[in-house]
């Protein structure tokens, strides 16, 4: 399992956000995780999702002095956006949610429905998926991962404070790009027509994985085709990701004590 401690660690942080108190401890958590994809007994890729939740009978609308309860389920999980040769991406008219309105940077449910919005309309427009612009016009992200862009040989993502989700997946690309192949890695505002004029644009997520975005707002990306740099990153996340990279061994949880196979 991957990185299973960011991601209970995150899930702790939004509840916080909310005023809510899973009614159990992290390391709980992390175990009933692990239990449960046991006895489903999954030998394949599997999406989990822990969900916090407020749980008293009332209609006031409040945070506070309520009950808190928690459920986590999960299945078995192909790809999530794919296409063989990379995805044709748009523009969305809907803007990101704001950290004053209701905070990206916390995995709350009711935030979703902005990127529903968003993901909705790029499906209806003929796109694989949306991209984002914050109110003031600036690059967010994609409607459920995070967007970088290469752009003369350096690695370019919006900042944590442009409302995005903080991506897990976004974080192990940084530490790949730095650490294997020594790129150097920009996390800034980004303009919208800088996504245009990149050299390469690939998306990242637990769902989605590393996913080339090879045209944006019928424009092509670079040459049209999935790049190098999107490619060598894809593979090393691939392999660190299947616990075959020593070096990244601490992100992978073993779900099965004596099976060391790929996809555990
Ligand atoms: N942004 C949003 C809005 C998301 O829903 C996701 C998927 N969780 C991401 C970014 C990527 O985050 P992660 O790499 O942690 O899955």
């Amino acid at each position: 399992m991957l990185k299973l401690s960011e991601h209970v660690d995150r899930f702790f942080r939004s509840c916080g956000v909310l005023r809510i108190s899973p009614p159990l401890e992290r390391q709980e958590l992390c175990d009933i995780i692990v239990d449960m994809l046991r006895q489903n007994g999954y030998r394949s890729n599997v999406y989990i999702r822990p969900i916090a939740f407020k749980s008293s009978r009332t209609i006031k609308l409040t945070l506070s002095a309520l009950d808190d309860s928690f459920a986590v389920f999960a299945f078995p999980f192909g790809h999530y956006a794919h296409r063989e040769g990379g995805l044709r991406v748009g523009f969305s008219a809907w803007r990101r949610i704001d950290d004053n309105i209701i905070p990206a940077r916390a995995k709350i449910t009711g935030g979703y429905v902005n990127a529903s919005l968003a993901s909705d309309d790029a499906g209806r427009a003929g796109y694989d998926e949306a991209l984002m612009l914050n109110a003031d016009g600036t690059v967010s992200e994609a409607s459920s991962s995070n967007i970088f862009l290469v752009r003369g040989g350096r690695l370019i993502t919006p900042s944590v404070s442009e409302n995005i989700l903080e991506g897990i997946t976004r974080d192990a690309v940084i530490e790949l790009a730095r650490t294997e192949i020594g790129l150097p890695v920009e996390e800034r505002e980004v303009g919208r027509s800088e996504v245009y004029t990149a050299d390469e644009v690939f998306l990242t997520g637990t769902g989605v994985q590393i996913e080339p975005v090879v045209e944006v707002d019928g424009r092509a990306v670079g040459e049209g085709i999935p790049g190098p740099v999107t490619g060598r990153l894809s593979a090393l996340y691939a392999t660190a990701v299947r616990n075959q990279m020593p070096a990244y061994a601490q992100w992978c949880t073993p779900v099965y004590q004596f099976h060391h196979g790929p996809g555990d």
